[in-house]
């Protein structure tokens, strides 16, 4: 998908809903059962989802590997999928170190893991966002009023229909005497995707 994006949405929403309508119409699809298809789908699907998973990694040494190397079946066991009952998508959680950063985009229209974070942001499926993060990402977060280090190796991950990335940031400093819920409290979605330190 490109050029006229938000064109192009629309024109698929008023394709599917019509679709959806014949399908009724015939007794082909309950509605009821795609509203539970969806509210499944969207269940614990929000940022804090999101922060739960960082501040488990941050408390939790095993945890932490088992999400860097297999984030879908590392996430059952805080009860979270990319899935929600419908077709999983693939997620891959990048991490944050003092000498590399991770960055979050889907240059060609607006994938993200919706499942685990819920919808994503505005700025996220923007024009601005998707065509300069890949050439400038220092000025873009600069804009978000991060600035990273310059010593930093910064990666930009691609997301696609196929994968998603998540961003595991660094933990800050002074929080040793914090428990799982605290620490999750100081993660933000703008942390999840790398625009943010945390
Ligand atoms: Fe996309």
């Amino acid at each position: 998908m490109s050029g006229d994006h938000h064109g192009e949405a629309a024109a698929i929403s008023a394709h599917v809903r019509h679709v959806e309508t014949l399908l009724e119409q015939r007794g082909l699809v309950d509605p009821q059962e795609l509203d539970r298809a969806l509210t499944a789908f969207l269940a614990g699907s929000s940022p804090a989802s999101g922060a739960r998973v960082v501040a488990r990694a941050w408390s939790d040494e095993g945890f932490r590997t088992r999400l860097l190397g297999d984030a879908n079946t590392a996430l059952p066991e805080l009860g979270l999928s990319m899935g929600g009952g419908l077709q999983e998508q693939r997620l891959k959680v990048v991490e944050n170190t003092d000498s590399a950063h991770n960055v979050v985009v889907c240059t060609l229209c607006s994938c993200y893991p919706i499942a685990l974070l819920g919808p994503s942001p505005t700025w996220y499926k923007s024009e601005a966002y998707r065509s300069r993060v890949v050439r400038d990402p220092r000025g873009v977060l600069r804009e978000f009023g991060f600035e990273l280090a310059p010593d930093l190796d910064i990666t930009v991950w691609d997301a696609s229909a196929e994968s998603r990335y998540m961003v595991l940031p660094r933990r800050p400093g002074g929080t040793e005497g914090l428990d799982e819920k605290q620490l999750a409290a100081l993660v933000t979605r703008n942390g999840l995707l790398g625009v943010a330190a945390v």
